[in-house]
């Protein structure tokens, strides 16, 4: 039985009886066909990379005038070069200094940033894309703050391997930063792409000795071939979870074992017994991948498989 516990997790009673019920309904039920798809193949994979702002929107601007939108334009045309020898077919958003705004847009600035926006996730949604990765740059008021960070969405597994990923070959390539990977809630374009996505922040424009760096062609060039071989590395490990979800044989021998286990007793202490066999105690809320997908808001952590 294959059950991804999920931290932090305070689900209601009636939650817990539905999940209950779902869960059970599975396992008796035998194992539906129909599984977790993530088809990634890293060779032939499609990536999107979107380079932050543009056109009328700059972005953050850097203590000695660098505006985001021309970094992360060069960091991305360096990441899709990078990223095509790597076998993955890229396709960016921008390749100039522009936004995806209809000239004849009429709309305040406000909708027309969601108007940009919702263009991006739209060539990303269209083209059916493995990833979707947006490149930004960090500007804080203190100049004191520095490094490169990976945020990946919230509740996608896969996002978290690639943005985790990124991190560990940012860390080990760039030497400058010791931020870790996190996930993100509440960025528009996250939810409005449908395949996992991750932003990096490459880096804070308000510190000097930062900004100086990116804009060093070889610094962009080093961070660029990081990000790319954390893509890689993420989205290999992404086919690999996929390959390990998808052994239904496996899977059902293990829930029938369980099940054949539970005797006697109520139906109720059945479903107790069944669910402590399966490493599952009531209060945690949980995701049954075996056919049985619960998306849940409340995600904030995959702790791994049990
Ligand atoms: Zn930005």
């Amino acid at each position: 039985m294959r059950v991804w516990m999920i931290e932090k997790s305070r689900c209601t009673a009636a939650l817990w009886l539905m999940l209950l019920g779902i869960t059970l309904g599975g396992i008796w039920g035998r194992m539906p066909e129909s599984r977790p798809v993530m088809s990634y193949v890293t060779a032939g994979s499609v990536v999107v990379i979107d380079a932050g702002h543009g056109g009328p929107d700059a972005g953050a601007i850097g203590v000695k005038g660098t505006a985001e939108k021309d970094i992360s334009l060069a960091l991305s045309e360096k990441l899709a070069r990078a990223l095509t020898q790597q076998g993955c077919i890229v396709i960016c958003t921008r390749s100039g200094d522009e936004d995806l705004v209809k000239e004849d847009f009429s709309g305040n600035l406000l909708e027309r940033k969601r108007a940009d926006l919702q263009a991006r996730a739209d060539i990303a949604n269209r083209n059916r894309a493995a990833l979707f990765i947006s490149v930004h740059l960090n500007a804080d008021p203190s100049p004191r703050w520095s490094g490169a960070q990976t945020f990946y969405e919230a509740g996608s597994p896969a996002a978290e391997l690639v943005g985790k990923a990124i991190q560990q070959q940012l860390q080990a390539t760039l030497k400058n930063t010791r931020r870790e990977a996190l996930a993100a809630e509440e960025y528009f374009l996250m939810s409005a792409t449908e395949m996992p996505a991750v932003f990096v922040e490459a880096g804070f424009l308000s510190n000097p000795k930062e900004e100086a760096l990116l804009q060093d062609e070889a610094y962009q060039q080093q961070l660029a071939a990081a990000v790319a071989r954390g893509i890689t590395d993420g989205l290999k490990a992404a086919a690999g979870e996929e390959k390990r979800m998808l052994q239904p044989d496996q899977t059902q021998a293990e829930d029938r074992a369980i099940v054949r286990s539970a005797r006697g007793g109520t139906r109720q202490q059945r479903i107790r017994q069944i669910l402590a066999a399966a490493g599952i105690t009531a209060g945690q809320e949980l995701r049954h991948t075996g056919g049985v997908v619960l998306k849940t808001k409340r995600v904030h952590h995959t702790v791994g498989e049990q």
